[in-house]
């Protein structure tokens, strides 16, 4: 049998490939972001418990009430925003299914959606496997700001839809408010949808606010913002996460939602639910956070790696142009054979595969496996 790829360019990602290469060279592992620590107790027990008093059988399509209210309540609470807990919050199987779904409940064929690179990776492939064209704005490092004439020139008569992501992944910086008041300037009076992906909205460091879309009133009316809870609560294996948007857009969502998963693992979303209803589990993630953050940048801070402390995410990015002048793919996979540590090259998410020498390294991980990773990274 023979057929066309509809994409012929995707292969493994980066992800599946350096940490297939850590656990075959038993490398320490910085380079999927995932904790190397076990998932809270309590929430363990609390899903445990669902699961004991009958939370078994399939959720309602949008996701277990409860949970939708603490999202809910979330956003009153963080941001004084209002999503309506039954018409405008829907969970699903983790962020990457709210990002696949809003993609292709609204790009059609030859539609364009703005991307800013380096862009975390499912973004392209949704938006092409759906018939959208991607219209790439290529940012630098270190600081990885946007020009905001560059994006207006970028908008079209075809633009459908433009995806962000604060706090950035991989590079770890953050939008500024202006920022997104520019956003907001650019897309009023348009239909153009805006995607936020807030994955990592509790991680924030400094003392500085995360710029949800939903603080500015006329983004927000056009905005779907996506979350994980595989980010907030230290399991990403569970894949729940969940979006919200104004009706008319989350309308649009559940028809393809509910033909696409239907509905979410029931006894994790009753758990999640009670566990957020103390909510130091995920205001108190930006000082867990920020310690590992500083635990390690102090330990590497004598090493031949440069480095702008990270502004967000559990992600901090590296430049190793004093060390070698190898290109980032090829260095990295020499660390995880050599030097026995994982991380991710940044050129995979950059447009053409552009090389600014720099490599990201997620701290998610136990104290120790921070002081054993400084230790190799000291000597490289
Ligand atoms: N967006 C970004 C920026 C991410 O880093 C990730 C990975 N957590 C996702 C989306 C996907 O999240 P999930 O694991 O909940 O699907
Ligand atoms: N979000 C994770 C990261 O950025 C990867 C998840 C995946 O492997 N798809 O490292």
């Amino acid at each position: 049998m023979q057929h066309q790829s509809k994409l012929p360019n995707v292969g493994t990602t980066i992800f599946t490939v350096m940490s297939a290469l850590a656990k075959e060279h038993n490398a320490i592992n910085l380079s999927q972001g995932f904790p190397n620590y076990p998932s809270s107790k309590k929430l363990n027990n609390l899903v445990s418990n669902a699961m004991n008093n009958g939370y078994n059988q399939y959720a309602p399509m949008a996701g277990n009430l409860d949970l939708r209210l603490a999202i809910s309540n979330k956003y009153q609470l963080l941001y004084k925003s209002t999503y309506h807990p039954e018409k405008e919050i829907t969970v699903t199987a983790g962020a990457t299914q709210a990002i696949y779904t809003i993609i292709s409940a609204f790009v059609r064929h030859g539609d364009e959606v703005i991307i800013f690179k380096p862009a975390y990776d499912c973004y392209q492939p949704a938006i092409e496997v759906n018939g959208g064209k991607t219209i790439s704005i290529q940012l630098s490092a270190p600081n990885y700001k946007v020009n905001w004439e560059e994006v207006a020139s970028k908008i079209t008569s075809k633009t459908k839809m433009i995806v962000i992501n604060t706090p950035h992944n991989p590079s770890g910086t953050i939008w500024a408010k202006d920022d997104m008041l520019q956003l907001q300037k650019l897309t009023k009076d348009t239909n153009i949808i805006v995607l936020s992906d807030e994955v990592y909205e509790h991680i924030i460091f400094d003392g500085e606010q995360h710029q949800s879309v939903c603080l500015f009133d006329n983004l927000k009316q056009r905005s779907f913002i996506t979350a994980s809870f595989g980010k907030t609560f230290h399991n990403t294996g569970w894949k729940i996460g969940y979006c919200c948007a104004p009706e008319t857009l989350m309308t649009e969502f559940r028809k393809v939602h509910q033909f696409n998963v239907f509905s979410v693992n029931h006894p994790a979303q009753k758990g999640i639910a009670d566990y957020m209803q103390d909510t130091e589990t995920y205001l108190g993630l930006n000082d867990f956070f920020q310690q590992k953050r500083d635990l390690f940048l102090n330990l590497i801070s004598e090493s031949r790696f440069k480095f702008q402390p990270s502004q967000g995410t559990y992600f901090q990015v590296l430049d190793y142009s004093e060390i070698t002048d190898e290109h980032d793919v090829d260095f990295a996979k020499r660390l995880t054979k050599a030097f026995k540590i994982a991380s991710i090259p940044l050129s995979v998410f950059n447009e053409e595969g552009k090389d600014d020498k720099v490599l990201r390294f997620c701290f998610a991980k136990t104290d120790e496996t921070l002081v054993k990773a400084s230790e190799i990274l000291c000597k490289i």
